[in-house]
């Protein structure tokens, strides 16, 4: 079918003036502030993918009976591109969201955005929009597919009908205040993902699902939710819509395992090779909730961090659960989490060089 879909470029006519974009650049904060186009494609199993387009953002319309609302059939992802030294712009493994996007559109019986149509929107948003790629350090286009069922029908069944979507938004850092260690629950309550469910899969409903858990954090005075195993709630899996790491005095570094209930994120998947490059004994494995605790006290265990796209690596300080909280070493950012952090943003932001090749140059 239509995998060779050329994106129509129908430039907005009243994109907002230079003065305008530099107000909004100032000060971007995280997902508050869109550009000036987007672009969208749709989908009908007589059709495959058409009508690929790249135009203004505005709203969309929708019919009340639209299938995503009801029945969540509605995925996304989140990639970055990065202002670069000599004025260029970088995407960081685009196309493993891309395949991570088609996982997801499986998993909720959806048609899948071929490959080079997603490639292709990310492309020509990032050139239609360069200007609203922000240039300090640390700052990024965040940029977001989506793609929901249409079928504006109520019986439940997967919808006949997609729209793929893709905007952007300038961003400076996801959490406030640079880096700072976060304070983290252990949900011993409610559980992200269950075996056989959708915690593989980057849909919408496994954010709704976490956000009373996330509620609860607050409530304990933690910044964050770390999520555990749904069966005996003691196998650390993910914090929020991060994934997490665990650093020894001995020189390993272990993340959880891929048991088909956490997210596989790009920026863990890229930390294990990191890791590897800076001679840490890297490795996926099981980590308790008691060996974290135990592994603190002793001594043993000296940094925990999270990562993800939005806010890179992010230090874990504080640990709270229902008996009592525990800090890993003096809960300030350790060294290895700072090596590893300050590693990958050298290589997205074009200040170290790319090993991998992991960057893709759009503009
Ligand atoms: C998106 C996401 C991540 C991080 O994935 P990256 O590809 O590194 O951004 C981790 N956990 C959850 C639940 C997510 O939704």
């Amino acid at each position: 079918m239509t995998t060779d879909l050329t994106i129509e470029l129908a430039p907005s006519s009243s994109p907002r003036s230079a003065e305008e974009r530099g107000r909004l650049l100032r000060d971007p904060g995280f997902g508050q502030v869109f550009t000036d186009h987007m672009v969208t494609a749709r989908y009908l199993p007589d059709r495959g993918w058409h009508d690929a387009r790249l135009g203004a953002y505005e709203p969309l319309t929708l019919d009340p009976a639209t299938s995503a609302l009801h029945y969540g059939q509605s995925i996304f992802e989140g990639l970055k591109a990065y202002h670069q030294p000599d004025g260029g712009v970088a995407l960081f493994r685009p196309e493993q969201n891309a395949e991570r996007f088609q996982r997801s559109a499986r998993r909720l019986a959806m048609a899948e955005v071929p490959t080079g149509l997603f490639l292709d929107a990310v492309r020509e948003l990032v050139r239609a929009d360069r200007d609203w790629v922000p240039t300090q350090p640390g700052e990024s286009l965040y940029l977001r597919p989506l793609e929901f069922a249409t079928d504006p029908f109520l019986g439940v069944r997967p919808s006949r009908g997609y729209l793929f979507l893709l905007f952007a938004s300038p961003a400076a850092t996801y959490f406030t205040g640079g880096v700072r260690p976060v304070s983290v629950w252990l949900s011993t309550e409610y559980t992200r993902a269950a075996p056989g469910g959708t915690g593989e899969a980057k849909c919408a409903g496994n954010y709704a699902a976490s956000l009373v858990a996330q509620a609860q954090a607050a409530e304990q005075g933690c910044d964050q939710v770390v999520w555990l195993d749904a069966i005996e709630h003691r196998y650390v899996e993910e914090m929020g819509g991060m994934n997490l790491y665990f650093v020894y005095a001995d020189g390993r570094m272990v993340t959880p395992s891929l048991t088909g209930t956490l997210l596989p994120g790009v920026t863990r998947d890229s930390i294990l090779t990191l890791g590897r490059d800076m001679g840490l004994d890297v490795s996926e494995g099981r980590i308790s909730t008691e060996d974290w605790e135990a592994g603190a006290a002793d001594g043993s265990l000296t940094e925990v961090f999270a990562c993800g796209t939005a806010a890179v690596v992010t230090p874990v300080g504080e640990v709270k659960h229902t008996h009592g909280s525990f800090t890993v070493a003096d809960g300030q950012p350790g060294a290895v989490t700072m090596k590893v952090r300050e590693a990958l943003l050298g290589i997205q932001q074009g200040t170290a060089p790319d090993q991998h090749g992991w960057v893709q140059r759009v503009a």
